[in-house]
């Protein structure tokens, strides 16, 4: 059997976050309920390939806890039906503080929901107000209280650091107050000021003074972004956390199985608005005109076959971004060739940077490169 991932992209949220640029939006039950009608018949169009074995799935958005617990278990239930599911397979539902209830994970459970993922981003009332999200820290505990009383096992806190105005002092306490309730996972990313967003109009000065290197006056500088990374990669491995993406943290055996799967570019499919997917090694999306997915026209315009070179390229810098880095023989196998006779040249030079650095089995970010991985990254295109 080929293993697969699924993504299902639900894009409803209760209300636009200030930094958010992710396709989301508001919208009222009918909607909600005319989306799921066609993501159920998505699902049933799929001509899949009849070998495949679902390792993962994600419910990812948007909120896909604002839907009812039921619609979420019917999406579960038609991708059982159409596929052979691994007996482990990771199944997780992103969701936010205020839109969960023990009924709703009562029934998430049922359906077989074994993680979820909440979008707490801080701990600070002040910061939550600020980045415009619905809920307060008290409504994180008790949402976080309730999974565990349901039963779930396996929780991802999202965290955000470099807000406007955060001081490190104030990033270390969001990370107590976490780290306090022991989740199994913790993402940990820097926000970026996006175009298009409330945010890019308040901010995008500072942001291009960061990006220059430069003091900023309300988005903290380079400098103490990176101690804040610093502090967040030492306190949560004193607290047993290995950090296994640059960005991601988990207690032993609970490394996100999908993200990890994407980084290792392995195959998968999306539904929903905008979802993208990565199938015989053709990379394409669904449309994220919402109106004419509603009318059945799912399928978006750009498809590309990707070709040798784009996929080795995309094997090295996605693969970089793990800790444990590329492996040599992943490389070969996958393209019949060494990376070292493919990359000579660029490992030697980033290795004599101190960007990167060569186990026996495996290349890797140093901690320098961790710093500048965009630069690190960008040196394998071929
Ligand atoms: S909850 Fe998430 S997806 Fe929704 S608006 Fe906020 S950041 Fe965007």
């Amino acid at each position: 059997m080929r293993p697969l991932q699924i993504y299902i992209h639900i894009p409803f949220c209760v209300k636009k976050c200030a930094y958010c640029d992710f396709l989301s939006f508001a919208a009222d039950e009918k909607m909600k309920r005319a989306y799921i009608g066609m993501l159920l018949q998505e699902i049933e169009a799929w001509q899949d390939r009849g070998d495949e074995s679902i390792s993962t799935v994600f419910f990812g958005g948007g909120t896909p806890s604002v839907l009812p617990a039921e619609a979420i278990a019917a999406v579960l239930e038609a991708l059982k039906k159409k596929f052979t599911f691994d007996r482990d397979a990771e199944i997780t539902v992103e969701c936010n503080p205020g839109t969960l209830t023990a009924d709703k994970l009562r029934i998430y459970r049922q359906a077989g929901i074994n993680r979820l993922s909440i979008g707490l981003q801080s701990a600070q009332e002040e910061e939550l107000r600020l980045l415009g999200r619905i809920h307060t820290w008290e409504d994180f505990l008790e949402s976080f209280r309730l999974a565990r009383q349901a039963g779930f096992g396996n929780i991802n806190v999202d965290l955000m650091s470099a807000l406007p105005g955060q001081r490190l002092a104030i990033w270390r306490d969001t990370l107590e107050k976490v780290l306090a309730l022991a989740p199994e996972h913790i993402s940990a990313y820097s926000l970026i000021i996006e175009e298009g967003t409330p945010f890019y109009g308040r901010y995008q000065e500072d942001a291009r003074r960061r990006e220059r290197g430069e003091e900023c006056q309300i988005l903290p500088s380079e400098d103490e972004e990176r101690e804040m990374y610093r502090l967040t990669e030492t306190l949560l491995e004193e607290h047993g956390y290995a950090r296994y993406e640059i960005s991601n943290y988990a207690l032993p055996g609970f490394a996100c199985r999908h993200n990890c799967g994407y980084w290792e570019r392995r195959e998968y499919k999306g539904f929903g608005l905008g979802a993208a997917s990565l199938v015989d090694h053709m990379r394409f999306s669904n449309t994220t005109d919402l109106h004419r997915y509603l009318e059945g026209n799912w399928e978006g315009e750009a498809q590309e076959r990707l070709t040798r070179e784009e996929e080795m390229e995309e094997t090295m810098f996605l693969g970089l971004r793990m800790r444990e880095g590329v492996s040599f023989a992943h490389f070969r196998q996958q393209f019949g060739v060494e990376m070292e006779t493919v990359y000579r040249e660029v490992l030697q030079k980033l290795e004599r940077q101190g960007l990167l650095e060569q186990t026996k089995e495996t290349v890797r970010l140093t901690e320098r490169g961790t710093d500048i991985s965009n630069y690190v990254f960008a040196e394998f295109l071929l």
